[in-house]
């Protein structure tokens, strides 16, 4: 099935899981015991990430195709455009939907390793704009098209410290129409820690026709050099409570983790209080912060959960 109608729902909540693949064959089937344990909770869905220049394909094709059919999760699975021709983007979604998947997240994707700008290949597309366009005409209604939005606008769109301007920010707001008229049903955002300003998005996107659902891509923070890794490369504004609290416990892994929980869980309690019903864990393979903010939530029984996950640290030890 297509995800936007769990993402619709009846009103209850609901919550879906990232992985990327693995890369080695013994990480894959670790994976797949996680994901296993992780799908018990009933997730509305899976989704399985694009290496980068399409370096995991066939990794990601493999893992798509049996969380799908093995693990019987709904599954999406991403796709770049990057170092991608059109037969190959055809191949991908070829296979996937000879093996029931009906999702995919179109992206354009990053330049490869060492490059810093996004070219097209012969035979390739420019943009998420032109995949998605491609994926409709070519698949008609089969597939539901999830697309990346942007809280804090687009990376390139960010120069110094500021964040993007104002017209770079709405600019990036219109194209996003775009990707939806064109034929995107769902979006998924970049991560973020200021959860103002995912709301603000979702009411700028409101103001200018996006009606779509809107899920917030959330990224609970496991490991300090991690966070600064992944913030400093998303270019995402990272609020000063937040350096305080990380600053004194940031070589404390476990304290880290726990404080990671803590804000993953009091960001998803503001968002929910604002009546958004769907939240996407970025779990980067890790399933402990991810479900022990989702307990936390009151959205998977404690009972079903591993006694060793990091919630168990009094929350008041720590200031957001
Ligand atoms: P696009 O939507 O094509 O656009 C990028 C930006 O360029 C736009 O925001 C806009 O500002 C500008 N732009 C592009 N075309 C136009 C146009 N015609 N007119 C005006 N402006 C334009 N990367 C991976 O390699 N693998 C993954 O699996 C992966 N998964 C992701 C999942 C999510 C939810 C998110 C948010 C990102 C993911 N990424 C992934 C990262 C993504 O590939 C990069 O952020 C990439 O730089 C942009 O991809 P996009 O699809 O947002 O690009």
């Amino acid at each position: 099935d297509k995800i936007r109608g769990a993402t619709e729902g009846d009103g209850r909540t609901v919550f879906s899981f990232e992985f990327f693949p693995p890369k080695t064959e013994e990480g894959v089937e670790n994976l797949f015991e996680r994901m296993d344990r992780m799908v018990a909770h009933n997730p509305s869905f899976c989704d399985i990430t694009w290496g980068a220049g399409g370096s995991t394909a066939d990794v990601t094709l493999d893992i798509a195709n049996r969380m799908q059919n093995m693990i019987c999760v709904e599954s999406m699975m991403h796709l770049t455009c990057t170092n991608m021709p059109v037969e190959k983007i055809d191949h991908a979604l070829d296979t996937i939907k000879a093996n029931g998947i009906q999702n995919v997240l179109a992206l354009r994707g990053d330049p490869p390793h060492g490059e810093d700008k996004f070219v097209q290949v012969a035979g390739g597309f420019a943009c998420a704009l032109d995949l998605v366009q491609h994926i409709r005409s070519k698949y008609g209604d089969y597939f539901g098209i999830t697309v990346a939005g942007y809280p804090e606008a687009h990376p390139d769109m960010i120069q110094g410290d500021e964040g993007a301007t104002l017209e770079a920010y709405n600019n990036d707001l219109a194209y996003l129409k775009r990707k939806v008229d064109t034929g995107a049903d769902l979006i998924i955002t970049q991560l973020f820690y200021d959860t103002d300003t995912f709301l603000k998005f979702v009411n700028d996107c409101r103001q200018i026709g996006i009606t779509c659902p809107i899920v917030p891509g959330i990224m609970p923070i496991n490991n300090y050099k991690g966070f600064l890794r992944m913030t400093g490369f998303c270019k995402t504004k990272i609020p000063p409570e937040i350096t305080a609290a990380l600053e004194p416990i940031k070589d404390n892994e476990e304290a880290v983790r726990a404080y990671g929980v803590h804000l993953g869980t009091e960001m998803c309690k503001k968002i929910l209080a604002h009546g958004i019903k769907t939240l996407h864990l970025y779990t980067l393979n890790m399933e402990k912060s991810a479900l022990a903010i989702l307990m936390n939530l009151g959205l998977i029984e404690e009972s079903k959960v591993s006694r060793s996950l990091p919630w168990r640290r009094p929350a008041n030890v720590f200031r957001v």
